[in-house]
């Protein structure tokens, strides 16, 4: 029986791999499933096709011998008297026949109805658009390269003393040089030039003996001299590659991610400078060119991701490594980060790309993953209707959640380059020689320590490292007191800690609560002195006042008794008034046991340290 349903299955998957219309494929699914003398196949009760994204019931019956879900691509749903279907995600949310599985993302079968369940399924594709594009027609190879242009955390600009500073009054960080002005000459920035270097090195680049700056000829009102200065054919950093870390991927895709410890590889980094900055207004237009000149380090990674959740990924990781490396605020909200995508699809099978679509205006996480979808989808019905794709770029729009066209290859501009005649190149030997030994410890380097070190779980050693300042506070509350177990330090940071901040919004500069303070709570716990319920109250309360433990314990009466004399005098007391309760004990009635530490609780107003009460009495009646 498995092997006809299994022919049943190869059937449909064939007819999936047909271009065409629906009516093409209802066809070919009729035909297979006619062929298969196990399947006993209906006609398809509707069907209908909608180009542009609109959605269409499409619904057939089926007659199974034996029933089954199958899936392939993304999305297939086979609905079982009134069950439910599956969902972007690739998941089949509960139905009410209770047959709700996940389907793997890898896109195999699936579940195999009961034997005894009703012969009668009925088969449903919601959201035509969609579900033909992924599920029904062939499937697309989507290949994403990611250009990310990261501010760098210098003091003044690339080629003049101008300051950098976000937020300054418009216009009043300009000099000649960064006005564009004729005549003014540029002046190389030594720190922006080590700084790339060093991101470089962090993220296993080569740096070319010799490199040199090269003049991008474009008109722009926001860059008056005409041309931008940058690096076209001996940038700073060439090769590496970015990885990417689980955590970093978007929360919901953290427990399917495709390629655990992927490597996404860096095609070069180069240095240039910024332009200024429009803002457009009804009838006119102001410039500010307090960025203008300002040094940008342009990240370009190779075609080498197949995901709008690897897209995310990539942007966190590489995010979290240039802080780590202190060479950018990297602050997507403050535009110090910003992303272009590069995305193409092309029918599997086929070995040259397909046209290279550019995604501009891309300025948070969210957008960049919702960007990607969005324009996956484009491009997979635009090739199922049989369209040509050209090379473009396009513009997203945050607010509708879709991409515009901007211009075609068409309109590209010839940049012109040619080596900048005021610049000399540069000998990077000695810059490479100096940056070599400020490499930090890299997020996951440090990850494995924690492992290793700290015996925390690869989880918390991966949230604790994910934010240099994190890590550096729960390090130093581990340094505060080296008997405390460091793993538990852990668990308070994450549970606790964490939790606190964000709920009052506060960051871990602003945390009322110091890493010593904590130290102190948890060795307090550790030592028996205080529950671990009254340790969280006392938390509360070190987070509200920013008092140290030991005051709020004192003052909340929490400080257990843990003088033997006095414990031992009232565990004697207690046996001295329950000779029966003593002799079950030496029967060995455990649970008299614990009655005896009950009481000797109640009898300290729960201050006794159970611990030590139950020692004291297995000693005083067992001997
Ligand atoms: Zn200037």
């Amino acid at each position: 029986m498995k092997a006809h349903s299994d022919t049943a299955r190869m059937q449909v998957w064939h007819a999936k791999s047909q271009p065409g219309q629906i009516q093409g494929f209802a066809a070919l699914c009729q035909r297979g499933l006619h062929e298969c003398p196990q399947l006993r196949a209906g006609p398809w009760v509707a069907e209908g096709a909608l180009p542009n994204r609109i959605s269409v019931f499409f619904l057939g019956v089926l007659l199974f011998d034996e029933q089954h879900i199958i899936e392939h691509g993304r999305l297939l749903f086979f609905w079982q008297h009134g069950g439910f279907l599956g969902d972007e995600a690739g998941e089949i949310r509960g139905g009410d026949g209770g047959h709700g599985e996940k389907i793997r993302p890898s896109g195999r079968v699936s579940k195999r109805f009961p034997r005894d369940a009703p012969s009668f399924a009925l088969a449903s594709v919601l959201d035509f658009g969609f579900g033909l594009a992924h599920s029904v027609m062939p499937k697309y190879i989507v290949t994403i390269g990611l250009e990310v242009h990261a501010q760098l955390t210098t003091q003044s600009k690339m080629f003049c003393a101008c300051p950098v500073e976000y937020g300054a009054e418009p216009n009043t960080h300009t000099c000649p040089t960064c006005l564009g002005l004729p005549g003014a000459l540029p002046v190389l920035n030594a720190a922006a030039i080590e700084k790339t270097i060093l991101t470089g090195m962090m993220l296993g680049c080569e740096t070319p003996p010799l490199v040199k700056w090269d003049r991008k000829n474009y008109f722009y009102p926001d860059m008056p001299k005409n041309y931008q200065i940058t690096q076209f054919d001996l940038p700073l950093c060439i090769g590496g590659g970015v990885p990417l870390y689980d955590l970093a991927y978007p929360k919901d895709a953290q427990k399917s991610i495709a390629k655990p410890g992927k490597v996404v590889q860096l095609t070069r980094i180069h240095l240039e400078e910024d332009v200024g900055k429009s803002t457009h207004y009804d009838k006119f237009t102001t410039l500010d060119f307090n960025r203008a000149g300002t040094p940008l380090m342009e990240i370009v990674s190779e075609p080498d991701i197949d995901s709008a959740e690897e897209a995310f990924a990539y942007l966190t990781s590489l995010r979290q490594i240039l802080i780590y490396g202190g060479v950018s605020d990297a602050d997507m909200e403050k535009g110090n980060l910003r992303c272009d995508v590069n995305i193409s699809l092309r029918p599997e099978g086929q070995k040259e790309l397909g046209a290279k679509i550019e995604l501009k205006n891309l300025n948070s996480m969210s957008a960049v993953r919702r960007a990607i979808k969005f324009e996956t989808e484009r491009q997979a019905e635009a090739l199922d209707r049989g369209e040509k794709l050209i090379q473009s770029t396009r513009r997203w729009d945050d607010d509708r959640g879709e991409t515009t066209l901007m211009r075609t290859k068409e309109d590209a501009h010839d940049y012109r380059y040619f080596p900048d005649p005021d610049l000399l190149p540069v000998r990077t030997a000695d810059l490479v020689a100096k940056m070599k030994p400020q490499v930090p410890e890299l997020p996951h380097e440090k990850r494995a320590r924690f492992e290793q070190d700290y015996g925390c779980s690869a989880y918390d050693a991966g949230v604790l490292a994910s934010e240099k300042e994190l890590a550096a506070w729960y390090e130093a509350a581990v340094a505060a007191d080296q008997s405390v177990p460091a793993k538990k330090i852990a668990n308070w940071v994450i549970n606790d800690l964490l939790g606190a901040l964000n709920d009052r919004s506060l960051n871990l500069a602003e945390c009322p609560v110091k890493p010593e303070a904590l130290s102190a709570l948890v060795a307090t716990v550790e030592a028996g002195k205080i529950s671990n319920n009254q340790a969280k109250e006392v938390f509360a309360e070190m987070f509200e006042s920013g008092k140290p433990a030991a005051e709020i314990i004192k003052a909340k009466g929490f400080e257990q008794v843990s003088d033997t004399g006095a414990l031992e005098a009232i565990v004697e007391q207690i046996l001295a008034a329950n000779p029966d309760k003593v002799a079950e004990v030496k029967g060995g009635n455990e649970k008299a046991m614990n009655w005896f530490t009950g009481q000797a609780m109640k009898a300290s107003q729960g201050k006794a340290n159970p611990k030590m009460v139950t020692e004291i009495v297995r000693k005083k009646v067992l001997g």
